[in-house]
């Protein structure tokens, strides 16, 4: 039974900087024109370039990555955008794909969230506004590779859609990656900012992906995102207009009483989008290195993801224990695979030990997984 009801926690054009820099020579960029006039009654400064301001930024805040998401600052990126997915660290198996950052931070503020500690030193909100630059360069790449299938994703160190309302990225984009033989874009969000989307003539070429998990880790740990049912909803949507969709339940995060909560996730979860609408549905346990857990402890004191045992693996990323996280595989999979035997099921940053231990199969390798998510 279907049962796509939109509830409350929209994110859709909440977001209101208390500050916009613009960096000089990026006054003239049609982004830029187009983001300022959608921010007419906040204050607007112009900046030399960034360093300077992050320096200044720094030593006045106490809470300097909280406060560094309520100032933009619209950037111009210097170099080259596209770089391979820096997720193939050591002795893990990892899903081979590309990524651009058209944007670093992230309006929302998970506890568990990496950019805590990577961008502490560069704590602002900020947005590139050069895309002209970025759609050349993809052209020019993608043109001199003809042979090779490029996956192309935007939410590395940012969400690909929380900020789409104030800042179009997906206007540019869509209709670029509609256009190209042997490119997919992939946009990964937990939000359900889907209107540009929504207004696009064409799906061609573009995978959205939604990062969930049960009510309750959101409200615990995933601060300022939009409930589950928003999420899925926005999900339906996409899926309902031909947009390929895929679901991270990625960080798993092992609550007590984990398994009736992934339960209930995983029956959300197929009320709202049937399986013949997800192109897949990854797992990923809560996974951090050691120069997080303090800056987490601080900024999220009431968290539960310490509450287990954890250890370094080959990556020197701590994670639950094995046995743990294998029987949390075992169990969720389970789930999704009650629901239809055809799903399309993958282990995100996971050893080669527990694709074995869960599945009964050696990893996939970078090539195979390149096939799965084949033009
Ligand atoms: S949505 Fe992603 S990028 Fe944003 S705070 Fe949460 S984990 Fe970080």
């Amino acid at each position: 039974m279907s049962n796509k009801t939109k509830t409350s926690g929209s994110t859709q054009s909440i977001y209101q900087p208390d500050a916009v820099f613009v960096e000089q020579n990026c006054r003239n960029f049609p982004l830029t024109e187009e983001i300022l006039s959608r921010l007419s009654h906040v204050p607007v400064y112009e900046i030399q370039d960034i360093e300077q301001l992050e320096t200044q930024f720094k030593t006045s805040q106490n809470d300097v990555f909280g406060e560094g998401k309520k100032n933009l600052v619209l950037s111009r990126f210097n170099g080259s955008f596209l770089k391979k997915c820096p997720g193939a660290s050591p002795g893990m198996v990892c899903c081979n794909y590309y990524v651009v950052n058209l944007a670093k931070n992230c309006i929302f503020d998970c506890s568990y969230c990496f950019l805590q500690d990577f961008l502490n030193n560069n704590p602002l909100q900020v947005a590139y506004v050069n895309i002209e630059d970025l759609l050349q360069e993809l052209e020019e790449v993608f043109a001199q590779f003809p042979d090779r299938a490029f996956r192309v994703g935007t939410g590395e160190i940012t969400d690909s859609l929380a900020l789409d309302s104030l800042i179009p990225y997906s206007n540019s984009l869509v209709p670029f990656f509609n256009k190209q033989k042997n490119a997919v874009l992939e946009l990964k969000t937990k939000s359900d900012c889907v209107e540009n989307l929504l207004d696009q003539p064409d799906p061609t070429n573009v995978i959205v992906s939604w990062s969930i998990n049960p009510q309750q880790v959101i409200d615990l740990e995933e601060k300022g995102t939009p409930g589950l049912e928003s999420r899925l909803h926005a999900a339906s949507l996409c899926a309902e207009k031909g947009y390929r969709v895929g679901f991270h339940l990625d960080p798993i995060i092992l609550i007590p009483e984990w398994e009736e909560a992934y339960r209930g996730l995983v029956d959300t979860l197929f009320d709202f989008i049937p399986a013949s609408q997800m192109e897949w549905v990854s797992l990923g346990s809560f996974r951090y290195r050691s120069s997080l857990k303090p800056i987490i402890k601080s900024r999220h004191p009431e968290t539960l993801l310490f509450t287990g045992e954890h250890l370094p693996g080959k990556d020197g990323k701590f994670r639950y224990l094995r046995p743990l996280r294998n029987k949390a595989y075992e169990t969720i999979r389970g789930f999704l695979q009650e629901k239809s035997k055809e799903l399309s099921i993958y282990f995100c940053m996971e050893t080669k030990e527990v694709w074995e231990g869960v599945t009964g199969k050696t990893p996939r390798s970078d090539e195979k997984l390149d096939a799965f998510f084949d033009l």
